[in-house]
């Protein structure tokens, strides 16, 4: 049971900055698709 959560987890599609690719290792808003770094020049 516990493998098959964690298979889940994983093939939950990964988000990432749209700058420069980064995956996020937090949430973000869902309207948000630049990490901080990227962000920072607006
Ligand atoms: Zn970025």
């Amino acid at each position: 049971m516990l493998i098959k959560m964690t298979e889940f987890l994983k093939n939950l599609p990964i988000k990432k900055c749209t700058q420069c690719g980064k995956k996020f290792e937090e949430q973000h808003e869902s309207y948000v698709h630049t990490c901080n770094n990227c962000s920072r020049i607006y």
